[in-house]
């Protein structure tokens, strides 16, 4: 299998210390640099956690991408940093795959349109899990049947946005298969706001925010005198690189945008 060449954004975070160890531990992947808005000019082996890693950290994407050939870009930073990476990627001809959440509907429109023009692909995936995938399409089934449904994210209380990119793209894919309907008592009152969640065409979801969590969701529905439970739990972030690994090694034969890893996966 031919060598792919990537560059890490956000190798200190959480997700990105994995995605390093990812990258570091396939055959065919060369870790060839990580972008760092701290270290500049360093080595990875400077900081805490990478002993004997003598790979370049660059400050500036695009100064990376000028000195380095790269095939991949894997970003897992902040919604308004990975939008930059994510476009200055594709301006070199390097490829994004975004683990950042939080991208706005015209972000994501805006990156399809680059990707068309320069046939190019860049994959964004909300949730990288392959059970959270699962447990997405499950409950796009599931909505044919039951249209009574409130999401229900679970993560730590680190994340910054809400709700859950998965979340969304949950609602979403229950949307294509189920009508708007306004759910609950028609004339139900909230003594305390907030207290039905966010309103997505109906649908509620509620997002829980408490230290010990990783990431979790339960979607419920619900009928005449019987409900269905689907959940999905990462407890911890390596249970996101098997997903990061397929869309590494899928991105490099598509030319196309694609959102949602379940999009890739057979
Ligand atoms: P994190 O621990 O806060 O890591 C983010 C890292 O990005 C930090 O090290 C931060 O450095 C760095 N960063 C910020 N601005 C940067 C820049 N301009 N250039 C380079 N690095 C920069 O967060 P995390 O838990 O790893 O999550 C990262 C992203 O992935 C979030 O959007 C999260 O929601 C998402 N996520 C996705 C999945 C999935 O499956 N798709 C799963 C889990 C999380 P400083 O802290 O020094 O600013």
């Amino acid at each position: 299998m031919k060598t792919i060449k990537i560059i890490i954004a956000g190798p200190r975070g959480r997700m990105g210390r994995e995605a390093v160890k990812l990258v570091c531990s396939t055959d065919h992947f060369e870790l060839k640099a990580v972008v760092d808005h701290k270290h500049d000019g360093m080595k990875l082996s400077d900081l805490e956690g990478f002993p004997q890693l003598d790979i370049p950290i660059f400050m500036d994407l695009e100064k990376c991408l000028q000195d380095i050939e790269a095939d991949v870009l894997i970003d897992l930073t902040t919604p308004e940093v990975g939008m930059v990476h994510a476009k200055t990627a594709l301006e070199y001809n390097v490829r994004p795959v975004v683990g950042t959440t939080g991208f706005s509907k015209e972000d994501l429109e805006e990156l399809q349109a680059i990707c068309q023009e320069k046939e190019l692909g860049c994959i964004i995936a909300p949730n990288f899990a392959i059970g959270a995938v699962l447990m997405m399409k499950f409950s796009q089934i599931a909505a044919r049947y039951f249209t009574d449904i409130e999401i229900i994210e679970m993560h730590h209380d680190q994340k910054l946005d809400a709700p859950s990119g998965t979340a969304i793209k949950t609602a979403e894919m229950i949307s294509s298969v189920r009508s708007t309907k306004k759910q609950g008592h028609p004339g139900e009152k909230e003594t305390v706001t907030g207290a039905r969640g966010a309103d997505y065409q109906g649908m509620h979801i509620h997002s829980v925010r408490l230290p010990g969590l990783i990431a979790h969701q339960q979607v419920l529905f619900g009928s005449d005198g019987q409900t269905l439970t689907i959940r999905h739990d990462s407890y911890n972030r390596g249970s996101f690189m098997s997903g990061v690994k397929v869309a590494v090694e899928t991105i490099m034969n598509v030319n196309t945008f694609i959102y949602g890893l379940e999009n890739i996966l057979e």
